[in-house]
């Protein structure tokens, strides 16, 4: 049984609809990449997905029950945690974002993980009373990953983790992701930088709404559409 399974899944937003038929799994542990230029649907697919936006039709079972009449606090009671492109609180400190990020756990389990998370970010270490906002970009995805992670969630959905970020500072956050999922948390990672495939077991293309095609990593990199689209090459 997959970890995520969407069925047929349509949403918009108001009258406009997205999203049609959406259907692909997550399996536990694995890294897919949701690949797809601007304004495919990406960030509308991963709001339906933690229930910021209603799932119009179809299904959305985690754990192989049904969730998506679920308000998003019951979802991410079940394991999932969400990275929106902001991925953190400016005006709260590096310390408070990562209690946020454990709001359901009690206190000494929020420190005795964000001890493991703050080896891994040195930086963001030294710093816990600072606000977020002082951290330059890279730094700030830094903390938006442990924000995310502190909750050891069994699916973490991430919206464009490179954006804002120069090639060097992607190169970082990949690197950071790398090492810091351990413990089988499955990713959902939406992004139009193919520098994520490094990252992913499988990847799904979506364009207009709709899935294109879905496949392992050398799938998708092979493929002529992709390569076109966001490798420059034909
Ligand atoms: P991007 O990389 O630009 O974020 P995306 O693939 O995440 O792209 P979405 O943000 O899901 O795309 O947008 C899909 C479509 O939904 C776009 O046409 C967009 O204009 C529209 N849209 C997004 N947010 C809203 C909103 N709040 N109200 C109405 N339409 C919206």
């Amino acid at each position: 049984m997959a970890l995520l399974e969407l069925a047929a899944v349509a949403s918009g937003y108001g009258q406009m609809q997205i999203l049609w038929d959406i259907a692909f799994g997550v399996e536990r542990g694995e890294t897919v990449l949701l690949l797809g230029a601007n304004s495919a649907g990406k960030t509308t697919l991963l709001r339906t997905i933690i229930g910021l936006l209603p799932c119009w039709q179809g299904e959305i079972r985690f754990e192989g029950a049904p969730m998506q009449t679920l308000r998003p606090a019951a979802r991410i009671r079940r394991g999932i945690a969400f990275m929106s492109e902001l991925g953190v609180f400016p005006d709260l400190s590096i310390a408070e974002n990562i209690r946020l990020g454990g709001y359901f756990l009690n206190g000494g389990e929020v420190r005795r993980r964000s001890r493991r998370l703050f080896e891994l970010f040195p930086d963001l270490a030294n710093r816990q009373g600072e606000l977020a906002a002082s951290l330059s970009g890279g730094q700030r995805k830094m903390l938006g990953i442990a924000k995310a992670l502190v909750s050891e969630p069994k699916l973490l959905l991430m919206d464009e983790p490179s954006s804002g970020l120069a090639p060097v500072f992607v190169k970082q956050v990949i690197e950071a992701l790398r090492s810091a999922i351990t413990g089988g948390t499955a990713l959902l990672i939406a992004e139009q930088n193919v520098a994520f495939l490094a990252l992913a077991d499988r990847g799904v293309l979506i364009e207009g709404g709709h899935v294109r095609l879905t496949g392992t990593r050398a799938q998708l990199a092979e493929n002529d559409a992709v390569k076109a689209a966001y490798f420059g090459l034909d």
